[in-house]
């Protein structure tokens, strides 16, 4: 019976649609998001709806961007007697969210993200949300508390010396302190995806020290983390002299056979601050 409830309306794949369906997740991820009555939430991805009933009688206001036609119609009927929700039908990346809400100035300036994406543009979500090294979001959120796959999670999460620590570690964390509050296993969706998931917790901050010149740190970290596993004198050989990365690298203190993966993300923005 409660099966048949979650196969309808029929995931589609393109939209990488997998509906959660797992009570003990829906709880880690209001828990994480510590809502409170004046928070003014964005959620990318609604889907059938069942993180947004959990969201909307906790929130001031709720605006949710939902690329299926389809479901918005549903969603639309649902929840369009609720005067705190505003659902915009698009396309969460190409969307120009700001102008559609000039008429709605109870939805603007969401100060939280809380959702369950498509993680076929997990990437491209997270650019958005956060900005880059060199091209920050100017108008960060309080807080972003989002369910990635798992590898991604462990990725954000990652700390200095561990395995998943890499290119895409550095570029969030310096943008964002990242947690990974929980796994998730596949069977907690329908249809399960092919890997696990994660909630992962963002509070976007600045970091210190900042980088000088945020385009050398980008250039450093993507030739640092270039060839796995070799040492980053060798990665790094294309844009400082052997001896110079030798001298900077013993005045930071970093093991001079040090690979990328070892250097923390303060270190990586003093390497490009000195360079
Ligand atoms: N939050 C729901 C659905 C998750 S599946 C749940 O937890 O069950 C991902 C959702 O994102 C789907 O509803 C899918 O249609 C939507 N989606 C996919 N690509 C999108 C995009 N580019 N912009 C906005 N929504 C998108």
């Amino acid at each position: 019976m409660i099966e048949k409830e979650f196969q309808k309306p029929r995931p589609r794949k393109s939209f990488a649609q997998h509906w959660l369906k797992s009570e003990k997740a829906l709880n880690e991820i209001i828990q994480a998001s510590e809502l409170q009555s004046t928070d003014r939430v964005l959620e990318i991805g609604p889907g059938t709806g069942i993180l947004t009933r959990r969201l909307l009688p906790l929130v001031q206001s709720l605006l949710a961007v939902e690329i299926d036609r389809d479901l918005c119609e549903s969603l639309t009927k649902e929840f369009k007697r609720q005067e705190n929700f505003l659902l915009l039908q698009g396309d969460f990346l190409e969307l120009d969210i700001e102008s559609h809400l000039k008429p709605f100035p109870a939805f603007q300036q969401q100060n939280k993200v809380v959702a369950n994406i498509p993680y076929n543009i997990t990437g491209p979500i997270l650019e958005k949300l956060l900005g880059t090294i060199a091209n920050p979001n100017l108008k960060p959120y309080d807080l972003i508390v989002l369910l990635v796959q798992k590898e991604v999670a462990q990725r954000l999460g990652a700390k200095p010396g561990s395995k998943a620590f890499g290119a895409l570690t550095v570029r969030v964390q310096y943008l964002a302190e990242c947690e990974l509050i929980c796994t998730v296993p596949a069977g907690a969706f329908y249809p399960p995806p092919k890997v696990d998931s994660a909630v992962v917790r963002l509070v976007p901050r600045q970091f210190e020290p900042q980088a000088t010149d945020t385009g050398r740190l980008e250039t450093l970290v993507k030739l640092g983390f270039g060839a796995k596993r070799k040492m980053l004198r060798n990665n790094l050989q294309s844009v400082v002299e052997r001896d110079r990365l030798s001298q900077l690298l013993e005045k930071l203190e970093i093991n001079p056979q040090a690979r990328a993966e070892e250097i923390s993300v303060s270190q990586w923005v003093t390497l490009a601050n000195e360079l």
